[in-house]
């Protein structure tokens, strides 16, 4: 592509560290992102962008056209929500909000879009259409995205091709990954119900001990994905919570477990559904007791659509080189804008954002994370580009 993003992205650089610190250290939870959301507000409208604020509750959508002719929508996406942790590293840019921090990564989304935001701004003569940034609430199980589809964002103008990225803290920086198909899986959340007969703990005979239903439940939940799922393919079935009885000498009436379910395709979310919900029933029943089954389908696979995925590889080679592009790697972890791909066409991916050596290798999630912001001016040149091409297709 003509345009050298990269260099414009990476004279950005300290404007993209200072935002992403000054995010950090005031992070916001799901759904009260307003701090964050006026910050984005002002920034687009300084750049010129047609702002609708208050799109699924605290999201920003900001919209962009391009002055050559053409009739195609981008949208680029761009999570806001922190986490409820207490940070634990020691850095002059730490939470100053007790509890709550930035642990994965959406400070640094947010600087990148802003980043985007004030590149495409400058080329508006370079291309046609339009863009349409989606600045997210709540992408950490509350639904920011659902919510703000519900609130229309995906039309008026109705959006052709869909991007998203996530730094990643498992990938070095300069480094991506770029993979056609399922990325990240199903996140679904299972809850059982055990209904016993409480009783003496002297008297067993008497009652139905809803905690030992509840461990023979545990054990046979482990053998949906060893022996009901192909080996071929691949799934999680983990009991997070389990919870029963009051003293030692009671024997538990009711006990109740909680846990997810990971999966890559409907087929097998289907399947693993109905195992779960077949053995925790068919358990309980045995041993005379009976078990109520809720699962919820909270996530859905997020899964790239082939020609985003081509422009988005595209813009990753010529940013980073192509041997420095990961086209296997899949995780079974959770992503919101999975809601945004099972309408439109895209791709979301993985930027690489550790650096070893810096300490910079925590998993998402942890009181320790933080990333590498060197990989920031990679983000914003890759999703410029991607964003480019993906208008002038055809
Ligand atoms: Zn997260
Ligand atoms: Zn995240």
């Amino acid at each position: 592509m003509a345009i050298d993003f990269l260099t414009e992205a990476r004279a950005l650089y300290d404007d993209l560290v200072a935002t992403r610190r000054d995010l950090h250290m005031h992070p916001e939870l799901g759904f009260q992102e307003v701090r964050t959301a006026r910050i984005v507000a002002e920034r687009l409208g300084a750049l010129g962008y047609e702002i609708v604020t208050g799109i699924g509750k605290t999201g920003v959508v900001g919209l962009l056209a391009g002055e050559q002719p053409g009739t195609r929508t981008v949208l680029l996406r761009f999570d806001m929500d922190a986490l409820p942790i207490e940070e634990e590293n020691d850095v002059p840019y730490r939470s100053q909000s007790p509890g709550v921090m930035h642990a994965c990564g959406h400070d640094g989304h947010v600087a990148i879009g802003l980043g985007v935001a004030a590149l495409l701004a400058r080329q508006r003569a370079a291309f046609g259409g339009t863009i349409k940034l989606m600045f997210q609430p709540a992408e950490e199980g509350l639904g920011g995205a659902r919510a703000m589809i519900a609130d229309g964002v995906l039309e008026g103008p109705h959006v052709d091709t869909a991007l998203g990225l996530h730094v990643w803290s498992g990938f070095d920086t300069g480094t991506a990954v770029v993979r056609s198909g399922a990325l990240m899986a199903a996140a679904d959340t299972f809850e059982i119900e055990v209904h016993g007969r409480g009783g003496h703990a002297a008297h067993p005979e008497q009652a139905v001990d809803a905690v030992l239903v509840a461990a023979q439940i545990v054990v046979a939940l482990q053998t949906v994905v060893a022996r009901n799922l192909s080996p071929t393919e691949a799934g999680v079935v983990t009991v997070g919570v389990l919870q029963a009885g009051t003293a030692h000498n009671i024997i538990a009436e009711r006990a109740r477990l909680r846990g997810s379910i990971r999966s890559f395709n409907e087929a097998t979310r289907a399947l693993l559904h109905r195992r779960v919900a077949e053995l925790a029933t068919g358990v309980a029943a045995a041993h005379g007791a009976s078990a109520e089954v809720h699962i919820a389908g909270c996530v859905d696979p997020t899964v790239n659509a082939p020609a985003p995925t081509a422009a988005v590889y595209a813009a990753a080679s010529s940013v980073l080189g192509a041997a420095a592009i990961n086209t296997s790697y899949c995780t079974t972890g959770g992503e919101d804008f999975s809601a945004v791909l099972a309408q439109v066409p895209g791709n979301f991916f993985f930027l690489g954002a550790r650096d070893e050596a810096r300490g910079l290798s925590y998993p998402h999630h942890s009181p320790r994370f933080d990333f590498d912001e060197r990989c920031m001016p990679q983000g914003v040149a890759i999703l410029c580009d991607a964003a480019l091409r993906c208008l002038a297709a055809e």
